[in-house]
């Protein structure tokens, strides 16, 4: 029967059966797949390198097409300890990690995601300490993600219907292809649309244009802030119609 090795990082673990557990690596040679791991009674198990937001050396087995492979072994790579012993930090990361698990499908592999996912969860422990850097790069590794699936429109601050270009004070919607102004808006007929102001809009087309920790230093306003928070959780929620689970906790932090 065919092995497999693979870094991965673990997304979700739930319970099967008395004795097993499905776990859902999120490895970096075949993208999401799910594992039935027996729970063993040796004291040699090491229970932590199937935990959640863990970066380890998976190695599984099964038939070419089964759609559940069978549980070898795992070797941890980096635990990310200080993700699981910070309620803020473990709040961003299973966030983050819930969108991944059902925005990506299984078996279908992507390197970029992977690296956004990995560099994600160790940028987060490096700025630990720093509040506004850490919601920055949730914002730009969100907006990565979503690019490298195909559901985000580019932001810019350009009514992408007239042409004018979005000023000051004025309300702003953003719908599935772009920016709209409040004139337009009225003449269509759009099925999600988030309003936003046009500082978020500034914002937005920033971290759209961002590298990883290049625009860590932008100092963003509480209300784009919850703006820009609301807007993106938008983008997954029209996606996938799903809420998130652990938004309502996570929320309170952003404000
Ligand atoms: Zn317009």
């Amino acid at each position: 029967m065919p092995l497999y090795t693979s870094e991965s990082i673990i997304l979700k673990t739930s319970d099967f059966s008395e004795n097993k557990r499905i776990v859902i690596f999120f490895t970096e040679k075949k993208g999401k797949v799910p594992v039935v791991v027996r729970k063993s009674k040796s004291k040699k198990f090491n229970f932590a390198a199937i935990e959640p937001t863990t970066l380890c050396r998976v190695t599984y087995f099964g038939k070419e097409n089964v759609q559940l492979f069978r549980f070898s072994n795992s070797e941890i790579i980096n635990y990310y300890l200080p993700l699981k012993s910070s309620l803020t930090l473990l709040n961003y990361s299973s966030c983050f990690s819930e969108i991944i698990l059902y925005l990506v499908r299984d078996f279908d592999p992507n390197k970029y995601i992977f690296e956004t996912y990995k560099n994600f969860l160790k940028s987060l422990i490096e700025f630990k300490d720093e509040s506004n850097t850490i919601n920055l790069i949730f914002f730009i590794s969100l907006i990565q993600v979503y690019k490298s699936i195909g559901i985000y429109s580019e932001i810019n601050d350009l009514c992408h219907m007239c042409k004018i270009k979005i000023d000051g004070n004025k309300k702003v919607f953003i719908v599935e292809r772009g920016v709209v102004c409040n004139e337009c808006i009225k003449k269509g007929n759009y099925y999600n649309k988030s309003e936003v102001s046009a500082s978020s809009i500034m914002f937005l087309k920033t971290l759209g244009n961002s590298k990883f920790h290049v625009s860590t230093k932008l100092n963003i306003n509480p209300q784009s802030r919850r703006e820009i928070f609301d807007y993106l959780i938008s983008v997954y929620k029209n996606y996938t119609n799903r809420e998130i689970n652990s938004l309502k906790v996570f929320r309170e932090i952003i404000r």
